[in-house]
């Protein structure tokens, strides 16, 4: 189907459709998902990593020794270049260096260090109430100054994603929160519905979207009946409960699921007039435009049995891991695991003193009894089983051995990038194969090669132009020096001209009637030949004197 004619749907607002594949692996959200997210003591140090998103870092602002306020911008961006950091709290910058991050790698990038000073003094704050009596390019820069990047896990710049919108038929708003054992948005949606019905109302104002779905999973009754209150009888919201299924909640499943369409291949939701947020970013967009604050913690889940005390936490951003656990009553084992994320799309930490960023949502510390390890991968049986689960109807162990052959070309024809990475696949291999892992080192590769090309096909073109430019300015000299040759030849064809005329109108040069008239030209040939003979006879007399005497006496 085409994206228009897409667009010409009329989507029927009371779909709750299917998706392919999906599993159901065990819940345990309890019991995080009953109890009250706590707030935390201040950590003794923040560590900020510039870049918190996808997309590129901004300028950093601060110097190392600074005092800055709490939300006082770190770190500089445009609409199109990233995205801002601010100070979760007050205190001093201790460093601008290298840290390990929040990343499977756990490779370092560079970061902001600050060290709380216990004040939580703000900085300046600009609420904007009536947001309504505001140019919509304004709430856009606001939400892009705020920091704001997709909370659910993307980490899309929320303003960029805004701002790029086509007409929309709906605005989604995901609260689904499919993954095992993670309750932030549950217990978000649990404790703050009205303020994220308010800051879904400032994003249907910034998209003009008069529909939305707000989709929640089955599994969260206290969280459905919290938002349908808040929802009260405003029409252009419908509440949408959707069964629990995992992936329900990634992108292309929810939209399918509430729509019945699809996202075509290497498409946008956006293609087919669709936008979708998810509720913790609506919450901090009615943080950062009503009452003026950026975005500088969020909700993580704490989980596993590993950790007596577990639950949700408001968590500041540049948190160190190790700090939630250590307020979480933690009691590793021998080999213990910490996940950020889930179970089906989180990765390994290699080490605890890596930060809580924007797009965190869940540590997860789990005994081996509840989680046992992935043991050592077995060939492949061919059960197709991996084929059954995948949401996104891809083959993947056909994916795996493509990107074991590291035939990149292949994988792209088989939609790689259409992998939403959930895990599905590997969750139900018998013969435990970390299929994501090869996946996403497959990408990692492709994108990698697609980088090392454009940089190849810009240095192309750079030779080329450069080419060009030398072969331009090698013609232009040329015809200069063409052009400068014909002036003087023409000039000494006059000067000839003239000496040949003065010569004429000389009266003893006059040539004798019938006889013929020399040119100037066969004149000066003429004495220049008379001129060389003459040196000769000379130079002859000179050498051989004797010769020259009886040449003469013989003459005599
Ligand atoms: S589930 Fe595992 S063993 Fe079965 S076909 Fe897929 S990759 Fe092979
Ligand atoms: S990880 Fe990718 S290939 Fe595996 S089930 Fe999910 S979408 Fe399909």
């Amino acid at each position: 189907m085409s994206d228009l004619q897409a667009n010409k749907h009329d989507f029927s607002a009371n779909v709750i459709g299917h998706f392919p594949g999906g599993v159901h692996p065990p819940e345990r959200k309890q019991p995080a998902s009953s109890q009250p997210i706590r707030k935390l003591k201040l950590p003794q140090e923040l560590i900020l990593p510039v870049r918190q998103h996808i997309g590129p870092s901004g300028k950093v602002l601060v110097k190392v020794g600074e005092r800055v306020d709490k939300g006082q911008r770190l770190t500089e961006a445009g609409l199109s270049q990233g995205l801002p950091l601010h100070a979760p709290t007050s205190g001093t910058i201790a460093a601008i260096e290298e840290r390990p991050t929040a990343h499977a790698s756990g490779l370092p990038e560079q970061a902001i260090v600050i060290h709380p000073d216990g004040e939580d003094r703000w900085g300046n704050k600009h609420a904007l109430p009536d947001y309504r009596d505001v140019e919509i390019s304004r709430l856009l820069e606001l939400v892009q100054e705020a920091g704001i990047a997709g909370l659910g896990g993307a980490g899309f710049p929320t303003a960029q994603k805004l701002a790029q919108q086509k007409p929309l038929k709906h605005l989604i708003i995901n609260g689904v929160e499919c993954e095992p054992y993670i309750a932030a948005d549950d217990r978000l949606m649990q404790e703050h519905a009205d303020d994220i019905i308010a800051g879904i109302s400032i994003l249907q104002y910034i998209t003009r979207c008069d529909s939305v779905l707000l989709a929640i999973e089955d599994n969260k009754p206290e969280a459905i009946k919290a938002i349908a209150e808040a929802i009260g009888d405003n029409p252009q919201i419908q509440l949408k409960i959707v069964p629990t299924k995992y992936p329900s909640g990634g992108e292309k499943q929810l939209i399918e699921l509430l729509t019945g369409h699809q996202v075509p291949s290497g498409k946008l939701p956006m293609d087919i007039g669709l936008l979708m947020q998810n509720v913790g970013t609506a919450y901090a967009v009615k943080r950062a435009i009503i009452h003026g604050e950026p975005l500088l913690e969020r909700v993580v889940t704490l989980t596993g049995e590993s950790l007596k005390q577990r639950g949700n936490v408001w968590a500041l951003l540049g948190t160190p891991i190790q700090h939630l656990l250590d307020e979480s009553d933690f009691t590793p084992e021998k080999k213990q695991r910490i996940i950020m994320g889930g179970p089906m799309m989180g990765f390994t930490l290699p080490i605890t003193e890596v930060p809580v960023i924007k797009t965190t949502n869940c540590v997860l510390a789990p005994t081996e009894k509840e989680l046992p390890s992935p043991r050592p991968e077995l060939a492949c049986i061919r059960c197709g089983a991996c084929a059954d689960a995948c949401p996104a109807t891809l083959q993947p162990q056909q994916l795996q051995w493509l990107a074991k052959a590291k035939d990149y070309e292949s994988l792209e024809k088989h939609n790689l990038f259409d992998c939403i990475e959930c895990g599905a696949c590997a969750y139900v291999c018998p013969s435990e194969i970390p299929l994501v892992h090869y996946y996403r080192k497959a990408k990692a590769e492709v994108r990698n090669i697609a980088r090392e090309k454009a940089k190849a096909e810009q240095a192309r073109k750079r030779f080329e132009a450069r080419q060009e430019r030398l072969e331009r300015e090698k013609e232009e000299r040329l015809e200069r020096h063409r052009k400068a040759a014909e002036e003087r030849k023409k000039m000494q064809q006059e000067m000839q001209q003239e000496a040949q005329q003065k010569n004429s109108d000389e009266p003893g040069n006059k040539a004798e009637e019938g006889t013929e008239k020399p040119t100037g030209k066969s004149a000066a040939v003429a004495a220049a030949i008379a001129r060389a003979k003459a040196k000769k006879a000379a130079q002859a007399a000179k050498e051989s004197p004797e010769e020259s005497n009886s040449a003469k006496g013989n003459e005599s």
